[in-house]
């Protein structure tokens, strides 16, 4: 079982990849919580690449930034994901190919069917059997990193200086694509308490594990 955990910055994604990873293990269950960018030894070089390289803003071409995000991807499904789907483990995973979609396509300048065809051929079309999309208003998550990361945040200097109206862009483009695969998409309101919405993902899930 593939679950991958999705939305903008400080909507609670890791909060909730926790609070449902100790859940399934109650359930006796293999869970392997994992994350995108990052999640390989290969792909934590990319995510300090495209997070922490020092580039400025608009420096790194995009083609060439979703081709990081894509080289990120298909070692961490060739090698984390694949062999876990494949032992029967379940998989509960931080951002996927929609962050891509949301960001480099709905929200910069590529178009999301360009970086879908990218995405997909990284992964050989591995798609997630659920995907929950916390949601959350743009202004409301800034304040929320904010409060977590301080002014050190790992992601703060790039993400301080990224308008209001990218997040704004971002949050839309996740909408779009839960509307369009209202069957994969689980869309939880992230202004609600943390075990209101893990109350949420975990009646979602419950019949996926019959
Ligand atoms: O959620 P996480 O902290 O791992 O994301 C780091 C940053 O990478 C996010 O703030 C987002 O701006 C960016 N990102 C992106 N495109 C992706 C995945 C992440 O722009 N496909």
């Amino acid at each position: 079982l593939f679950i991958t955990l999705e939305g903008g910055d400080g909507v609670g994604k890791s909060t909730q990849a926790q609070l449902l990873t100790e859940w399934l293990e109650s359930r006796d269950l293999e869970v392997v919580r994992t994350r995108e960018p990052g999640g390989t030894a290969l792909g934590a070089e990319i995510r300090r690449l495209l997070l922490h390289g020092g580039y400025e803003i608009g420096a790194v071409d995009p083609r060439a930034e979703a081709l990081l995000y894509a080289a990120d991807r298909a070692q961490h499904i060739a090698t984390v994901v694949r062999p876990a789907l494949a032992r029967g483990a379940v998989v509960v995973q931080d951002r996927y190919i929609d962050s891509s979609l949301a960001y480099q396509g709905a929200g910069r300048v590529l178009s999301v069917d360009d970086v879908r065809r990218v995405s997909e051929w990284a992964v050989d079309s591995l798609w997630p059997h659920l995907t929950v999309l916390l949601d959350l208003d743009a202004a409301k998550a800034v304040a929320r990193r904010e409060s977590r990361d301080g002014a050190q945040g790992e992601t703060a200097d790039r993400l301080e200086s990224e308008a209001h109206e990218f997040h704004t862009a971002v949050r839309d483009g996740f909408l779009a694509l839960a509307e369009a695969e209202p069957d994969r998409f689980l869309v939880v309101d992230a202004e609600q308490s943390a075990e209101k919405i893990q109350e949420k993902i975990r009646a979602r899930v419950s019949p996926l594990l019959d």
